[in-house]
């Protein structure tokens, strides 16, 4: 299978996700599906990085996360998907 980043469509639906999937409320299967995903996708894995160290973050400090814009995830997918300029 060659590698071709075209799949943003993919990326969205995912990143809606991935709240769940640091939650660990994902069901088994989409997990699966998830992590078969990030590991072929160098940009959901940033974001998947980045929220989840955030959250990891807060609940260190035993803060609850604050509720996160529904469509923080696809933001920043947008952003790193984007063209530069
Ligand atoms: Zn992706």
């Amino acid at each position: 299978m060659k590698h071709e980043h075209n799949n943003f469509e993919r990326c969205r639906e995912l990143a809606e996700q991935l709240n769940d999937y640091l939650d660990g409320e994902l069901p088994e299967d989409l997990c699966a599906e998830l992590d078969v995903h990030l590991a072929d996708c160098p940009d959901c894995s940033v974001v998947l990085d980045t929220l989840g160290r955030t959250v990891q973050i807060l609940r260190k400090l035993d803060i609850a996360p604050p509720p996160l814009p529904a469509d923080l995830e696809a933001r920043l997918l947008e952003r790193l998907i984007s063209p530069l300029g």
